[in-house]
């Protein structure tokens, strides 16, 4: 079976309209072979007699089956068949089995001589009694495999070598091994040195066992990794397999949920008993929180139990093989706090590696992977492409090196250069570019104008995040945006909050205190600013009227429906978002006034060149008097560097 898996499935993928394919025909088969004339047997004795009398208008003798077929004139059916014309149908036949062709040539010569009969006779060879079998049998068969059809479908059987009714409870894992042709190993897994280091240990139990047993330890059973969506969780599961040069079977937790109840538990008995088979191995379980959710929690419902059932096997199934066994688990997961705690618990996944978002140095040797297979000229920087993208995971980076090959490509260029790799990121943050959407000089004028205050601002603000380039090509859905180089902070103080917000309100301000008319455009920074404005209230403790209260349940557990805090507090709580906003946007208003002049330039040469860089804004406001968090630590990185 396992080596079933490694074909690629070729199967071709199912489609409604095979089902009515599948019964049209059916249709068409019940059409050609359904009699819905009446069709008689009769007595040789009894046809001659008939015969003699002309009742015949077509007689078609069939050689090989000795039998023949005799189509009655009109007026004598009911004669021939007893019965209403009625129930005869359009071509009543009578079928008749004869001594012989000969003896019915015979027969016929003389009847034709004697009574004069007028009868047309064909000869023929006759198809073979099996093929008419065959006809008849034809629907069912179609039935029978349609029903089977259906089974596989429902039992996802088509992956895999598990194709048929009875392998619904079979674990769909894909096993990689040594055959597979690209093997993965911790040089195609950038940065996560910490993660690395902890499952380097896991290579090591899988390839020398006996060092730590030996002395009287236990080989882990499981390391679950825990982190954001494409930062590389499935990456260094294979990783490690690679590595230890063992199986490796992948599933996602969704694998197991089955409309069918009992599955689920039956497919984690069918993957563990797979596992063991090829131990050492390790198996991948992507996903894990679709099936390793607490238990429990959902009471109005019963809709849970195959879900649970399927949990408390896999609790079962990690218990009971023996720690030497050398079967481990790796489970990916971004959601580690609604996994079940029993799963957590020591002796199951006893590790949990935390697989983080890439900072600046990550970021760069994440490139450095992705950029080994494209052709670049010397205008790529990978420390200036790590800075472009902070908050990106590993799997946009290498989604951005790919847009940008492609985007060369489009342009016919031989090399990937470095504005490809600023057009790719643009795109995947901001969507692609909308040149052809069709804005007037009016709107033209309120979006440069609300761009231009975000600019003014940020450039102004000591906090506000420091800013890259503003732009009015509408973009995705956006209309116009002012692209920044978030500080990638470990905390963040009051002061930067409000210097953020302040900015992010300076669109709107910027609109009412030049143009005199606010329009829609900010509906998304209004969003931002009262989210933010929220949170610092409820769960940063940082207004005045509630200082240090956390309405915020980490555990996602204990407060339902019911706010924990009285109606009283609710208002206190509105009041105080809605003050912290409306100080804000004033401090906004009072700024870009001040810097009126300023502002407009920048308005109007947005409004003429439709991009500026921040070598532009500081043209006009002049250099920016703070330095950023990212230039600290690099000037603390030089310096160090210096006195070492
Ligand atoms: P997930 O954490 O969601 O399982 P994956 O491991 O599937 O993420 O990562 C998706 C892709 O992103 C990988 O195939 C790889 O190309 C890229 N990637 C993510 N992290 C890294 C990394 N640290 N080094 C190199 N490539 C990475």
């Amino acid at each position: 079976m396992p080596a079933k898996n490694n074909k690629p499935n070729k199967s071709v993928r199912f489609n409604i309209y095979w089902m009515y394919g599948v019964v049209i025909l059916m249709l068409i088969v019940l059409l050609l072979t359904g009699e819905n004339s009446m069709n008689k047997e009769m007595a040789w004795t009894e046809f001659q007699q008939f015969a003699q009398e002309n009742v015949f208008e077509k007689l078609v003798v069939y050689n090989r089956r000795n039998t023949l077929e005799a189509t009655v004139r009109e007026g004598k059916r009911e004669l021939v068949f007893k019965t209403d014309t009625a129930k005869l149908g359009k071509e009543p036949k009578v079928t008749v089995k004869i001594p012989s062709a000969d003896k019915f040539s015979d027969f016929y010569d003389k009847i034709e001589t004697e009574h004069h009969v007028t009868t047309r006779v064909t000869y023929e060879e006759g198809e073979d009694t099996l093929w008419n079998l065959f006809l008849s049998m034809l629907p069912f068969v179609l039935f029978i495999l349609l029903f089977v059809f259906i089974m596989r479908r429902m039992s996802g059987g088509a992956g895999g070598g598990s194709g048929n009714v009875f392998s619904v409870g079979k674990s769909k894992a894909q096993l990689f091994d040594k055959n597979n042709d690209k093997k993965i190993t911790f040089r195609d897994v950038a940065g996560l040195s910490e993660a690395k280091q902890e499952v380097e240990e896991i290579v090591s139990f899988l390839k020398n066992p006996a060092r730590y047993t030996e002395l009287g330890g236990k080989i882990p059973k499981g390391a679950l990794l825990v982190g954001p969506p494409g930062t590389g969780k499935t990456l260094l599961a294979k990783a490690v397999a690679g590595e230890a040069d063992v199986p490796f079977f992948s599933l996602s937790g969704s694998d197991f949920v089955e409309m069918f109840v009992g599955v689920g538990a039956s497919r984690v008995r069918d993957l563990f008993r797979q596992a063991k088979d090829k131990a050492p191995c390790i198996v991948f379980i992507d996903e894990i929180d679709a099936v390793g959710r607490a238990r429990g929690k959902n009471l109005n419902m019963n809709s849970n139990d195959e879900r649970e059932n399927t949990l408390n096997q896999l609790l079962t199934e990690m218990d009971g093989f023996g720690s030497n066994s050398g079967v481990i688990i790796l489970a990916a997961t971004n959601r580690a706090d609604v996994l079940d705690k029993a799963l957590l618990r020591a002796g199951r996944f006893d590790r949990q590696i935390h697989v983080e978002l890439p900072d600046l140095n990550e970021r760069r040797e994440i490139f450095g992977v992705h950029l080994r297979p494209i052709k670049i000229d010397e205008s790529v920087d990978t420390e200036f492409l790590a800075r472009q993208t902070p908050g990106f995971s590993g799997a946009d980076i290498a989604n951005v090196c790919n847009e940008a090959a492609l985007i060369a490509a489009r342009n016919g260029k031989k090399f990937v250069q470095k504005e490809d790799f600023m057009s790719a990121v643009d795109r995947i943050v901001g969507g692609l570019e909308k040149r052809s959407k069709i804005t007037t000089a009016g709107e033209r004028n309120s979006i440069a104008n609300h761009e231009a205050g975000h600019a003014t601002l940020s450039w102004l603000l000591e906090y506000a995040n420091p800013l890259v380039k503003v732009t009015i090509v509408p973009r995705g859905k956006a209309l116009g945006a002012a692209w920044y180089l978030p500080e990638e902070r470990q905390i963040t103080t009051r002061e930067q909050l409000l210097d953020e917000m302040c900015a992010t309100l300076g669109g709107r301000a910027a609109e009412e205190l030049f143009l005199g008319k606010i329009s829609t455009g900010a509906s998304n920074d209004l969003e931002r600013v009262t989210k933010q404005a929220y949170a610092m209230v409820v769960f940063f403790g940082m207004s005045e009227k509630l200082p240090n209260l956390n309405y915020y349940d980490s555990t996602g557990q204990d407060w339902g429906f019911t706010k924990p805090y009285s109606e009283e507090t609710a208002k206190l709580i509105d009041h105080e978002v809605q003050r912290i906003i409306r100080e804000q946007y004033e401090r906004a208003k009072r700024i870009l006034s001040e810097y009126a002049q300023g502002h407009n330039t920048l308005a109007n040469v947005l409004l003429e060149r439709e991009v500026i860089y921040s070598e532009d804004v500081e043209r006009i406001f002049g250099k920016r008097a703070w330095i950023s968090r990212s230039e600290e630590i690099l000037e603390q990185q030089e310096q160090t560097a210096k006195t070492e």
